[in-house]
């Protein structure tokens, strides 16, 4: 993915606001469409169906007519794509989308390119004999820092080139939110290539050191300053306040999206860095391996049930998300395929890199690990990264029931344990 930000003018962005109207539209339709599928009932109807479903209601509607049909088309051909990948993508099932969180709308490109086959030979069509024409996205380059684009109904819009040589694709996305827009080319970069020399690295992922290496790197992803933070909780105050509906009450909350936004920009562009950095440097990368989407399990509970310390458990799953774990491990994986794994993470922090002994008061407090067996003494969160890089989790706990015809003995109380994030006396910090 190449990923630029856009500036069209003011005319330009009412226009590709309607795109996106446009798109959505047709998008929740299409979600409405196989919402409605039930077990017995008919199938709903694939790409190609609704196309001519699409092409049916243009006739009818003088309101679809007025949109550009590329964009509708497009629309749906996304929502086929985000269908048939709702098991792998890690999205699921394609949902609504809604005003102002989802706006977006793909164009393909109108040049038309000869297609050819990997290996370099001209693609042709299998019965005339022809050349096969691609499409292809038309892009020109003003000088060294900008270019522009064709957009439908638009002309030409301008981006600003953030990086060497321009993007060649056959189709792009324009996306708009907290008051910016961009423009993405479906591009798939070449994979990273792995360095001559052989090392490993393993990474050990926390709140209070982002990432720390084997190599005893210690990288911190920026986080907002102490200053925009007290923006933030200003302007939501401030928010708060003001009357239900009122313009000042958007006004705030627009002002704390843009903070929020900032934020969001430096964890990319760090993850970015970081990643790249690591598939250039590393020939085998490991991380331990982490599920986020239950470590950052909200500690609500229900009504009857409430449960404990919620705060601070909401606090803790900010800064887990803050750190851009995720992020930083997919993107990983994407630049440097099969050079990336994930080591099974229990006892990495409580195991000595040195002699292999598990033992919970090894680890003396959050950064401080000393091991009681042979006294190795090291920054817990580094031990914990030599762990991952040599990848040793520990053994397995012992099972209180054994299987069938095994004897294991029920160790009751086990010492090593991993420290529970969701309990109370835990050095968060
Ligand atoms: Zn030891």
């Amino acid at each position: 993915m190449s990923r630029f930000r856009m500036y069209p003018t003011a005319a330009q962005a009412e226009r590709m606001l309607l795109h996106c109207a446009y798109a959505r539209y047709v998008w929740n339709l299409a979600v409405e469409q196989h919402a409605h599928r039930r077990p017995g009932r008919r199938s709903a109807p694939g790409f190609a169906e609704q196309c001519r479903q699409l092409t049916e209601a243009r006739r009818e509607s003088a309101w679809l007519r007025a949109g550009n049909a590329d964009v509708q088309q497009q629309a749906l051909q996304d929502f086929a794509r985000a269908k048939s990948a709702r098991f792998a993508s890690g999205f699921g099932e394609p949902t609504w989308r809604r005003k102002h969180r989802h706006e977006g709308f793909r164009v393909i490109g109108t040049d038309r390119v000869p297609e050819s086959h990997p290996d370099g030979s001209p693609k042709l069509n299998t019965k005339t004999g022809r050349q096969v024409m691609g499409r292809s996205v038309v892009v020109q380059r003003l000088n060294r820092r900008w270019a522009r684009v064709k957009v439908p109904g638009c002309g030409w819009v301008r981006f600003r080139l953030t990086r060497a040589g321009l993007p060649v694709a056959k189709t792009f996305r324009v996306s708009f939110r907290n008051g910016r827009w961009h423009i993405a080319f479906a591009v798939i970069p070449d994979p990273v290539d792995a360095p001559g020399t052989g090392e490993v690295i393993g990474i050990d992922r926390g709140v209070k050191i982002t990432a720390a290496l084997s190599d005893g790197r210690r990288l911190n992803c920026p986080q907002l300053t102490t200053r925009e933070r007290a923006q933030v909780r200003k302007h939501q105050r401030r928010a708060a306040r003001a009357p239900r509906g009122s313009e000042a009450k958007a006004a705030e909350y627009a002002k704390v999206a843009r903070i929020k936004a900032r934020e969001a920009d430096r964890r990319k562009d760090w993850c970015e860095k970081t990643s790249t950095m690591l598939a250039r440097t590393c020939r085998l990368i490991r991380f331990e391996k982490l599920n986020i989407t239950t470590m950052t399990r909200s500690a609500r509970g229900t009504v009857e049930q409430p449960g404990r310390n919620v705060r601070q458990k909401a606090g803790l799953n900010r800064s887990i998300l803050a750190q851009g774990w995720g992020l930083l491990r997919r993107r990983t994986g994407e630049k440097a395929p099969g050079r990336v794994e994930d080591v099974p993470a229990p006892y990495t922090s409580l195991r000595c890199s040195a002699c292999g002994w598990i033992e919970k008061n090894s680890r003396k407090s959050q950064a401080e690990f000393v091991c009681i067996s042979c006294g190795f003494t090291c920054n817990a969160d580094e031990n914990a990264a030599v762990n991952v890089a040599a990848g040793q989790g520990g053994i397995p706990r012992p099972r209180r029931t054994a299987g069938a015809g095994g004897v294991t003995a029920a160790t009751g109380r086990s010492s090593a344990r991993e420290p529970r994030p969701a309990r109370v006396g835990i050095p968060l910090l």
